[in-house]
């Protein structure tokens, strides 16, 4: 498997000869409302893809005691913006205002985040490691995947990915009996790792040799991130956390733009 930053790099070329070359002008509108460091983190990363592709984007940042009706109001000025080509919200949203309602007033077309269960792209974080796969020639049909954890907005969108891939997926969560998820580990050719704990997969199942594991988690310790998998494990392969799952993430936002543009040409 290549370097996940050397891969993001090659492919962000490709993106960006786009968005230098095309006369129409398209718009990413990043919106946030929750101040806190991890959310500022995430969209200050996001603006420097931007800027390195060459994607216009405006920040809107709401204060954090914005009223659901006014964010709702807001998503569907947005969603009738002709000038604005799509737009995303950085999650999560303070508590006083309900994330389904707004993940699902985006409209589809220019949901890039792919959180509306009706929205035209998959959600990044399962674009970007499929992605990632495929150009790897990940071998998908007739092998076996594991998706641990079974959040809207990455266990289960995995486990339908994979699905649609030709793989035999089983999707594990926090009821699943230890000796099964034993079972299912040890017969698993992919691994995806959504739950955000702690080096909780670690040596202590004999995994397929040609195992390929995609860290999703990100646990936050003393200023620090860890993923779900303690280093080295017994695999053929495994993504590092940080490094990793995050970056193909923000690199599949990105293409999901560029999808949302192309549809507008
Ligand atoms: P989530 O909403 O945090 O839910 C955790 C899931 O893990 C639940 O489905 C839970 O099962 C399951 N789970 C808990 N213990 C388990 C165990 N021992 N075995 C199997 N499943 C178990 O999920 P999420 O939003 O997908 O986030 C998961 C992690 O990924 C977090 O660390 C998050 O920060 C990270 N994340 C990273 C990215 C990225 O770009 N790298 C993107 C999104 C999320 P139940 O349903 O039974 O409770």
């Amino acid at each position: 498997m290549e370097n996940i930053k050397e891969y993001i790099q090659k492919k962000k070329e490709f993106y960006k000869e786009f968005f230098i070359n095309t006369k129409k002008k398209f718009t990413l509108m990043i919106i946030q409302v929750n101040d806190d460091p991890a959310s500022n983190a995430y969209i200050k990363g996001k603006i420097k893809d931007c800027v390195e592709i060459g994607i216009n984007y405006i920040h809107q940042k709401y204060d954090e005691s914005v009223s659901e009706e006014f964010l709702l109001s807001e998503i569907e000025k947005f969603n009738n913006d002709k000038s604005i080509t799509a737009f995303f919200v950085q999650m999560p949203l303070p508590k006083h205002i309900n994330e389904e309602k707004v993940k699902r007033a985006v409209t589809p077309k220019k949901d890039i985040d792919g959180f509306n269960p009706l929205s035209s792209y998959i959600p990044a974080t399962v674009k970007g490691i499929v992605e990632y796969l495929k150009d790897n020639k990940f071998i998908f049909e007739g092998k076996n995947a594991v998706v641990l954890g079974r959040s809207n907005i990455v266990g289960k969108p995995m486990q339908k990915e994979l699905l649609n891939l030709n793989m035999n997926v089983v999707n594990l969560h926090s009821k699943t009996t230890d000796d099964d998820r034993k079972f299912y580990i040890e017969h698993a050719d992919l691994i995806v790792v959504a739950i955000g704990k702690k080096y909780y997969l670690d040596n202590r199942f004999n995994y397929k040799e040609n195992c390929v594991v995609m860290d999703v988690g990100i646990n936050r310790e003393d200023g620090k991130l860890y993923g779900d998998c303690e280093p080295n494990l017994n695999v053929l392969y495994q993504s590092s956390v940080p490094g990793g799952v995050g970056l193909l993430t923000r690199l599949a936002l990105l293409i999901n733009f560029w999808e949302a543009c192309k549809n507008e040409i």
